[in-house]
């Protein structure tokens, strides 16, 4: 297809993330019903939404973000009653993991029914199924009347949308209708864990920590290609994807066991010294501890020019002008809820800055951290580990 002929305008909707106003909600699940896209607000990231049971707009997702055709949807719904048209079974242990969280950033992989279209599943006999805790959400999908299939709003390869903004950037002309409800809260996508077997699989770490899951589930194991193992055929097809990738190499710092923010900090300012060596005259991104922030000023303060900035302010049209380190906070090593909810619209800024390189100071792999460092690795060109 050619770009002329996927070009759609684009219109924008501004809705209260708490009282969405019921038209603006009715308008919305009526273009979906109509077979169109809506991008909305869920508590993890924007999503972009289609008719979960239509395989025409299920097809115009995949077009809109370029996604390869064999990475699967995650259906929405607004309540667990709509389980019954989309599964073949509910097993006991699923059920009480919606008891437990749903609506929430917890995706379940279940034996799919005959009406689910093979084009949201990517042909698998399984489907991902969830409800988000999110008011906008869950008014769209009621008011549509139809499940929606929504994977993350971004072009495919970049990284998720946290505001309606990352989503214009992304799908200006290729979806009908945004509707803003403002940033995200949880910042990076649902947890997905595959039911299917007797003891639950983690195939993504996301918003529901891993540590939650077990408290409520007992056993459950960890995906192998999760673990850095190669595996011929991944369970979760999206994870084999360079995903959440921004333009420039990012070098990811990694914390072994006991090592804690200074020398995460440390390593982070040797690798800034040496992109900005490969890069004269250019910034370099530099995605810091909260706890790191004042050495690296003072590091800094002799030698180079030194930039804290906010990833919500505005980039000057055609980049940042000066050369030297542009930090963005990235939250406090103990607060791996504060970095997830930072990190999407950070590597955005990077990219929109056109920094050089960026360096980014990573965090233990408990409670979300786990999924922090999941999205971190998958987005970094090299992986240093202290
Ligand atoms: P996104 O909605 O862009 O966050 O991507 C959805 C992800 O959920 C996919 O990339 C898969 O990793 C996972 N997923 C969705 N459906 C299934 C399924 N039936 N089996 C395994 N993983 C799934
Ligand atoms: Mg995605």
């Amino acid at each position: 297809m050619r770009e002329a002929e996927t070009a759609v305008p684009t219109r924008l909707l501004r809705v209260d993330p708490v009282r969405p106003a019921p038209e603006a909600l009715a308008e919305a699940g009526a273009v979906l019903r109509q077979g169109g896209l809506v991008a909305f607000p869920t508590e993890t990231v924007y999503g972009l939404g289609a008719n979960a049971l239509d395989p025409v707009a299920v097809r115009k997702i995949f077009a809109a973000k370029g996604r390869p055709g064999d990475n699967p949807l995650i259906v929405h719904v607004a309540g667990r009653e709509s389980l019954a048209g989309l599964v073949a079974s509910v097993p006991e242990l699923a059920w009480t993991l919606i008891d437990r969280f749903w609506p929430g950033p917890l995706t379940l992989v279940l034996l799919k029914a005959g009406q689910v279209p093979d084009g949201v599943t990517a042909g698998l006999p399984t489907v991902g199924v969830r409800m988000p805790a999110h008011r906008v959400a869950l008014g769209l999908i009621a008011a549509a009347g139809v499940p929606v299939a929504a994977p993350s709003a971004n072009r495919s390869g970049r990284p998720s949308p946290t505001t309606a903004d990352h989503v214009r950037e992304d799908l200006q002309g290729r979806v009908e209708l945004i509707l803003d409800g403002g940033p995200t809260g949880v910042g990076v996508e649902s947890t997905v864990v595959d039911v299917t077997g007797p003891v639950p699989v983690l195939l993504r770490p996301g918003g529901v920590p891993l540590e939650d899951l077990r408290r409520v589930a007992g056993e459950v194991a960890v995906d192998p290609a999760l673990v850095g193992q190669e595996v011929e055929r991944p369970k979760s097809p999206g994870m084999k994807y360079t995903h959440y990738a921004p333009q420039a190499p990012l070098v990811l710092i990694e914390p072994g066991p006991g090592a804690g923010p200074s020398q995460v900090g440390e390593a982070a300012w040797r690798a800034v010294r040496e992109q900005l060596a490969a890069a004269p005259g250019r910034a370099v991104g530099l995605l810091a501890l909260r706890e790191n922030l004042p050495r690296h000023r003072e590091a800094a303060a002799a030698v180079l020019p030194f930039t804290l900035a906010e990833p919500d302010q505005p980039t000057p049209a055609g980049g940042w002008p000066t050369p030297g380190v542009l930090a963005v906070e990235a939250g406090p090593a103990g607060d791996p809820g504060r970095v997830a909810a930072r990190l999407f619209a950070a590597l955005r800024w990077f990219d929109a800055a056109g920094v050089a390189a960026i360096v980014a100071e990573g965090v233990a792999p408990s409670g979300l951290g786990l999924a922090v460092m999941n999205r971190l690795r998958k987005a970094a060109r090299a992986v240093r580990r202290v």
